[in-house]
This record gives structure tokens, C-alpha cells and sequence, in this order.
């Protein structure tokens, strides 16, 4: 038995924010950062709110990748204000932080590493999740994940419910505008990896394969178009809907070995998400395409290549990806991100060992073994083809 799980209302295009002036209820909590707060989207979000009789509420002290610290202080504010809407306002940080509090603010008697998903958290009794996205990749809007830090042990919880998958997603091309075209490449690279993750993956079903193939044919359109002028509505427009289209995929399939790699190489060298795992993803495609080649060459196809042979379609499609990261001038190999030599191979066992027990290697079309996994991040380091 499978299941498809989307929020239940997907609301987009321009002046889409402004259907936060029909919802109905009493109180409002906002859940944001000090980025997007200075950007002043939570007042806006606030003076929809007051249009539609909702007092609003702002809780601003969301940080890139959210401690425990953070969620309980967010969730103790909510059982003080009592809120019937819990909005997350942000990137992938701010929406899984407000999942998180959403959870304690309703589940007072649980921690943050209790969410999970055996765990049946009852939510919904005391208030619904709208989430409205500010950039265009991480997906969170759509998915049923939560990552939180764990700063005493410095890792990070990956957790997940589907209960944890907001009522509502506010899709409006005016907020992703924002973004300066540095940040417009690293998550419009990141939801590009979400979707071809999840349309090779081992977990892949019909629906998420239908809802990666059109974001992939979206993203290698509008991502060179937003990058070069970030007042391009359309392009915006597109790439904010090819994001969730890119997370409701993965968050029903899974994502593979360009994240578990990824977020192992990331974390050790504090590269941005979508920068690092969007430099893996060609030399993902030519390893796991040994497995997968059919998969891949109906990809290349659909963005309009013209190859024979799925080894062909394979190897042009790699081509492609690296085409888009030069046109978004973004770097096709680690040595390219400032990283040396000796401290890469200081790290490589522990990034080795860290990648391969991911659940996302374990459902990777080819599920490499320590020893491809090293061989793998060496490629990657030096820019050398992938032939094993
Ligand atoms: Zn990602």
C-alpha cells in the first residue's frame, strides 16, 4: 500500500498572499527569521491577517538551521498566546522550525526528537499550518519532514510525520524576488535535485514521478532566467511552483545519494545545501545511471534531448546539468568551492561514513559500499569523470 501525502490547499501565482485576507479564525502566530523580517514580509503577512480579523503575532527568532533550543522557545510562546494558525514565513529553516513548534505547541507533553513517524501526534485540536515559502528549493512546504539541530550534540534530528504537512502553501512570486541571484542558484539547483532524486529512486511511484518531470522541464527553463534578472515575475512565477512540485516528489519518494553525500559534505565544509548537492548531481547521474539509465534517458528526453541510446541520453544529460550550474555560475567541483586537498582527505573517511547509512543512499537506484562512496567524493573533489 502506498500513499500520496500534498497539503490540502495549494494556493499560487500573482497576489496569491492575499488569500490570507479569506481565512477565518481568532489569533495568528508567524514564524519567521530576522532575514525575511527586515525584508517585511511578516508585517505584510501580518496586515492580511488584521484584514481578515486575525490578530497576528510575530516570532522572529528563527536561525539557519533551527536548534531545539529555538522550537521549544517558539512553542512555549504559542501555548502563551494560544494561536488557531501557526504560519511559516521563510526558507526550508523558518517552515521546518514551524512545523516543529506546531507540534510542541499541540504535543506540550513530547520533545523534539519524539516526532516521528510511528509517533501519532494528534495534531490539528488546537491549530492548522499555512506555510508560504520566500525561496524557490527547499520543498519543505510540501513535505512531511523536519530538521532540526541538535546544537549539544551538534547533529541534526531528521524528523518526520504526516501530520507534519501544512494545511495550506502560499505560492506568491513576488516574495522568491527577493533573493539575490547567488541564493536564486543555490535553491533553483536544489529543487532540481530534489526532482531527479526522487525520479530515479527506488521509492518513486507514478505521482511523484509525474510532479518531478514537469519541475525538471521547468527549472532547466526559468532557473537561467530568474538568475539573470530577478525581476523576471514569470520565471519567478514558474520556479516557485517547480520547488514544491520538486518537494511534493521527493517528500513521496526520497531523495538519494547527491543528498546523503551532500549533507555529509555541507556540514563538515559549511557549503550552502543547494550549492553543494547540485555540484554532486552529475557525477551522481553517471554512477547511478549503471542502474538506472532508462530512468535517466526519459528525463534527458523530456528536456529535449535528442540522444540514441539511454547511455548516450546518460552522458548528455550530465552535460546538460553542468551546462545549467555554468549559466547560474555555480562551481562543478569541490576544488572549485575553495576546498584543499589535504583537509578533503582528512575528512573522507568520516564523510564516507557519515554518507553511506543515509536513508537516502539506501534507496539510491545504486547503493554504493564504502569504498564507490570514497571513489565517488574523490571524482567529485577533482572534477574527474565517473567510470566505475
Ligand atoms: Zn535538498
Amino acid at each position: 500500500m502506498w500513499e500520496f501525502t500534498s497539503p490540502k490547499k495549494i494556493v499560487f501565482g500573482e497576489e496569491a498572499l492575499e488569500y490570507l485576507k479569506e481565512i477565518e479564525g481568532k489569533k495568528a502566530l508567524v514564524i519567521t527569521g530576522k532575514t525575511v523580517r527586515k525584508l517585511g514580509f511578516a508585517e505584510k503577512v501580518s496586515k492580511y491577517l488584521e484584514e481578515a480579523r486575525i490578530q497576528a503575532e510575530i516570532f522572529d527568532e528563527v536561525e539557519p538551521e533551527p536548534s531545539i533550543e529555538t522550537i521549544v522557545e517558539g512553542a512555549k510562546l504559542a501555548r502563551d498566546y494560544n494561536p488557531d494558525w501557526l504560519i511559516g514565513l521563510g526558507g526550508g529553516s523558518n517552515m521546518d522550525a514551524a512545523k516543529a513548534i506546531w507540534a510542541l505547541y499541540e504535543r506540550p507533553d513530547i520533545e523534539v526528537g519524539a516526532i516521528s513517524p510511528v509517533e501519532k501526534l494528534g495534531l490539528r485540536k488546537k491549530a492548522h499550518l499555512i506555510c508560504i515559502p520566500t525561496t524557490s528549493g527547499s520543498g519543505s512546504e510540501a513535505t512531511w519532514a523536519t530538521i532540526i539541530t541538535d546544537s549539544s550534540s551538534k547533529t541534526k534530528l531528521e524528523l518526520a510525520s504526516k501530520e507534519l504537512v501544512p494545511d495550506i502553501v502560499i505560492l506568491d512570486p513576488q516574495l522568491p524576488k527577493s533573493m539575490p541571484p547567488r541564493l536564486t542558484a543555490d535553491t533553483g539547483m536544489d529543487a532540481l535535485v530534489h526532482s531527479m532524486e526522487a525520479y530515479v529512486n527506488q521509492w518513486r511511484n507514478d505521482f511523484s514521478d509525474a510532479m518531478a518531470i514537469k519541475a525538471i522541464k521547468i527549472i532547466f527553463e526559468y532557473l537561467p532566467r530568474a538568475y539573470e534578472n530577478p525581476d523576471d515575475i514569470e520565471a519567478r512565477e514558474k520556479m516557485h511552483i517547480a520547488a514544491t512540485m520538486s518537494g511534493l516528489a521527493f517528500g513521496n519518494a526520497q531523495a538519494g545519494i547527491a543528498h546523503s553525500m551532500g549533507h555529509a559534505l555541507g556540514a563538515t565544509f559549511k557549503i550552502p545545501h543547494g550549492r553543494t548537492v547540485g555540484m554532486l548531481l552529475p557525477y551522481v547521474i553517471k554512477y547511478s545511471a549503471k542502474e538506472a539509465a532508462g530512468r535517466y534517458a526519459e528525463i534527458a528526453r523530456a528536456i529535449g534531448i535528442e540522444a540514441v541510446t539511454d547511455e548516450e541520453c546518460v552522458e548528455e544529460l550530465a552535460q546538460a546539468v553542468r551546462a545549467l550550474m555554468k549559466k547560474v555560475d555555480l562551481p562543478l567541483c569541490a576544488k572549485d568551492m575553495g576546498l584543499d586537498w589535504e583537509t578533503f582527505t582528512g575528512e573522507l573517511d568520516e564523510l564516507v561514513s557519515r554518507a553511506i547509512v543515509s536513508s537516502e543512499s539506501i534507496t539510491n537506484p545504486r547503493v554504493p559500499d564504502e569504498e564507490e562512496c570514497k571513489k565517488l567524493f574523490t571524482c567529485a573533489f577533482n572534477g574527474e569523470e565517473v567510470d566505475f
